[in-house]
């Protein structure tokens, strides 16, 4: 009887250790969704500064000073696009690309958290089921 009570007491604290870890892992989630549930626009793709030559003899870029040029750079059905982003965009572009980046961290992290999540729900039922329903009876009892 004391060994079954002994038994009943530290599955009642990994219950409740459990229960404390879904409770925080509930509450992770629930932040990062509210990422997940924002309404700006996401742009994928990586913007990029690029240096370079004309190939026009006498041009100043022949002597070191290139031109600069802003592109996006993204992968598209597998394959690698870029394309030229004019000046006025750029702003806006690095803005939009920002926000698919937080959008990804956040939903890998959504993944992992789920992932965690799952384990500790399928702890929990191991930690909460009994062998038989006389155990359950024995601790009704004690
Ligand atoms: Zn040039």
């Amino acid at each position: 009887m004391i060994l079954l009570h002994i038994g009943i007491m530290s599955a009642l604290s990994q219950i409740s250790r459990i229960r404390q870890r879904i409770g925080q892992l509930a509450r992770q989630r629930r932040a990062v969704e509210q990422v997940l549930l924002e309404r700006s626009v996401l742009l994928k793709g990586i913007l990029l500064e690029v240096q370079r030559t004309c190939g026009k003899a006498g041009c100043k870029c022949a002597r070191g000073q290139k031109h600069s040029c802003w592109q996006l750079s993204a992968s598209v059905e597998g394959r690698r696009r870029t394309g030229n982003v004019p000046r006025r965009y750029v702003g806006k572009v690095k803005e939009l690309t920002g926000n698919y980046r937080r959008f990804r961290r956040a939903r890998a992290r959504w993944v992992r958290l789920n992932a965690e999540m799952r384990k500790r729900i399928n702890e929990m039922e191991a930690a909460r089921t009994v062998p038989d329903f006389r155990d359950e009876a024995e601790g009704q009892k004690s």
